[in-house]
């Protein structure tokens, strides 16, 4: 007698390597476990990070590569034992879907640094060696608690970049409680940084948007920015310099720091969230001038994810996006490396 183990088929759009385009793809996931839920997608934020990982930019890519970890959808099949979602609800995906669930870092809710590391929903292997494809594809299964509550009322497409660009600037931010009396630099204005305005600028804190696109100033300050710098007008620099209690560094391409260190204040300190593929150089004295300091901080834990999914409920905060056809995957990466993006790509998965 034999045993079949029953798949479910996904179709998606994949990249076979580094160098070519993106193209459709089909593959399969597997059945819906006890504590798995099968989310049928909606919508799929397109984050920088595909394309440094499409582009193998950090090393150790996996093909084919389904990309998307800003994933939104509707509850199709809920496993026996699933207790927090039922059919029809709306869920989310971020960047993670497993992790040890054991070292101190999952138990006290930080399963992004877990110590054995986090299982990627795209571009990595679940436990037990599967590849991990991610959402660009019609559906996902996943273990329920890597998986999110949408809070009602919030329009979907603007809901589903919020589990990346959202949670990866929420929580430094929250973590370094910037807020009232504080002055935040937000360095880059694409789909992390207007979620940084909007976020900074919800929690209290006097918000500068320091940019390279002089197109993007009116849109920052309705984003919430209360000052907007071409970072290019070197008059408008130098005045900044000493100015900022904390500067959200989130570009995604290589950088002179030192220029930016030099706006901190004493104490002052970077956020490190952009993630370009090469080491940038500090000048030890951009630190030790006026004891400021650059820190780093990897998206957000499970619980922290949904507390940022509620605020934003709650205050009525979403991603602005230009929704696309899947069709347009490969033009939107061409158009975000050229800074031209407003704010988020979002993807529309009926046209799959
Ligand atoms: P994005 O939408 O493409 O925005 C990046 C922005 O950076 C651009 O819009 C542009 O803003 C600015 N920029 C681009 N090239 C620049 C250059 N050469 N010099 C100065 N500024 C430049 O990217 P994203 O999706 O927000 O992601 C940003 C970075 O964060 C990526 O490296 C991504 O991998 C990383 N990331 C990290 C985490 C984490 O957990 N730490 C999570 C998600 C993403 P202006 O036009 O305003 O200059
Ligand atoms: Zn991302
Ligand atoms: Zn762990």
């Amino acid at each position: 007698m034999t045993t079949k183990t029953i798949m479910i088929p996904v179709r998606g759009y994949a990249a076979q390597d580094a160098v070519t385009p993106l193209n459709p793809f089909t593959f399969q996931r597997r059945d819906v476990g006890d504590h798995d839920v099968l989310i049928d997608i909606r919508y799929c934020g397109v984050c920088h990070s595909d394309i440094h990982q499409v582009r193998d930019e950090w090393g150790g890519s996996i093909f084919p590569m389904v990309p998307g970890h800003e994933i939104v959808g509707t509850i199709a099949r809920v496993g026996s034992r699933v207790t927090k979602f039922k059919v029809g609800d709306i869920a989310g995906v971020g960047c993670f879907v497993d992790s040890c669930r054991q070292c101190t870092s999952c138990k006290e809710g930080l399963e992004q640094y877990c110590d054995s590391g986090m299982i990627g929903t795209y571009n990595a292997r679940e436990k037990d060696g599967t590849p991990t494809y991610g959402g660009y594809s019609s559906s996902i299964v996943t273990d329920e608690h890597y998986t999110l509550h949408i809070p009602a009322a919030l329009p979907l497409e603007g809901v589903a970049p919020l589990l990346c660009a959202g949670i990866t600037t929420y929580s430094p931010l929250k973590h370094w409680n910037v807020g009232p009396g504080h002055r935040i630099g937000v360095l880059g204005l694409g789909g992390l940084g207007h979620m940084a305005v909007k976020f900074s600028a919800a929690f209290g804190a006097e918000v500068t948007m320091l940019s390279t696109s002089a197109s993007k100033e009116a849109d920052a300050k309705r984003l919430g920015a209360h000052h907007f710098v071409l970072t290019s007008d070197q008059a408008q620099m130098k005045n900044l310099a000493g100015h900022f209690d904390f500067i959200l560094n989130t570009v995604s391409a290589p950088l002179n720091l030192n220029a930016y260190l030099n706006l901190l204040k004493r104490d002052g300190t970077m956020i490190l969230v952009g993630a370009p593929p090469k080491p940038a150089e500090i000048q030890g004295f951009s630190l030790i001038m006026r004891r400021r300091r650059i820190v780093g901080s990897l998206i957000g834990g499970i619980a922290e994810t949904q507390e940022m999914l509620d605020y934003c409920g709650t205050h009525n905060i979403v991603s602005d996006v230009e929704v696309i056809p899947i069709q347009q995957i490969n033009t939107a990466y061409d158009r975000m490396l050229k800074a031209d993006v407003r704010y988020r790509f979002v993807i529309d998965m009926a046209t799959l």
